[in-house]
């Protein structure tokens, strides 16, 4: 993958790694407590805990020098995740004509506030439609290399364009749209989930698409998208501990209809492309 300098603007960044979260006192509001259970674990959307209300942060910073280190370490990761982000925003941005606003990106390690209630690096990362912005521990990608076995550059573009293609899904009103209708009808809550997962990888294909046809993409990249979106599918997850596959308890969809729907988006490059809740 290749990004020219796409990674250097940072207008949009929030990086808060090395500072920490002080105290517990009132750390939730009242119903924002998450359930972290294995399905949280990859791209929690949290669409239906929003918590109302904002606490208030108090920071504390960590040693500087550790926090140095910490953070070159990450660059290589802090690049990829930077530079998809931008770069996704601008392709959305141009596409949209006028209906796109920015969201931020919100670096952190560990845990931290975010609009839509706390968020841990165990949950994974997300984008959190409340305060338009897209939460990451980079250190989630060593995970989806190690344990979910999907390393690679593009793996980890693949997660970002993802989280972007749900930011696109709250400024067209399709976010809102389907939290009403599982309001009206909880027994399709998973149903509806699903398929909005399935556009946001759809989505997360379509900007690979351009991405390709600017000439950012290099050999294998492709096959790393596919291979990171089946390995976080519900099944796969479902596997990995140990649990029963139950396709009614799925909230992302199936590795192999996430890879599908980020093919599609990829080899038809348009958002028109992505009409999941109109298939079964
Ligand atoms: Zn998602």
């Amino acid at each position: 993958m290749q990004f020219g300098n796409s990674d250097q603007d940072r207008s949009n960044v929030e990086d808060r790694r090395g500072s920490i979260l002080s105290g517990t006192g009132g750390r939730l509001g009242l119903g924002g407590i998450i359930v972290l259970g294995i399905l949280s674990l990859v791209f929690k959307q949290n669409l239906f805990d929003v918590v109302q209300g904002n606490p208030g942060t108090t920071t504390t910073q960590a040693p500087s020098e550790q926090v140095a280190e910490r953070q070159a370490a990450e660059k290589p990761l802090e690049r990829v995740a930077v530079g998809t982000f931008n770069d996704a925003q601008k392709f959305w941005g141009t596409t949209m004509q006028g209906r796109h606003r920015d969201a931020k990106l919100v670096l952190f390690w560990d845990e931290t506030r975010s609009g839509c209630g706390e968020a841990s690096s165990q949950t994974g990362p997300f984008y959190c439609p409340a305060d338009e912005r897209v939460y990451i521990d980079l250190g989630f990608y060593r995970e989806l290399s190690r344990r979910f076995g999907a390393p690679g550059d593009f793996a980890q573009a693949y997660v970002i364009a993802h989280e972007v293609g749900h930011h696109v899904q709250n400024l067209l009103g399709l976010s809102e749209r389907v939290q009403r209708l599982s309001q009206r009808d909880p027994s399709q809550r998973n149903a509806l989930s699903v398929r909005l997962e399935l556009q946001a990888d759809c989505y997360a294909g379509v900007w690979g698409h351009s991405a390709a046809q600017r000439k950012m993409l290099e050999p294998g990249d492709v096959e790393e998208g596919l291979r990171a979106a089946a390995a976080v599918g519900d099944d796969r997850l479902q596997q990995m501990a140990g649990r029963r596959v139950a396709p009614e308890s799925f909230t992302h969809g199936s590795a192999a209809d996430r890879s599908r729907w980020f093919r599609t988006g990829f080899d038809r490059g348009t958002a028109d492309a992505c009409d999941t809740f109109s298939q079964r």
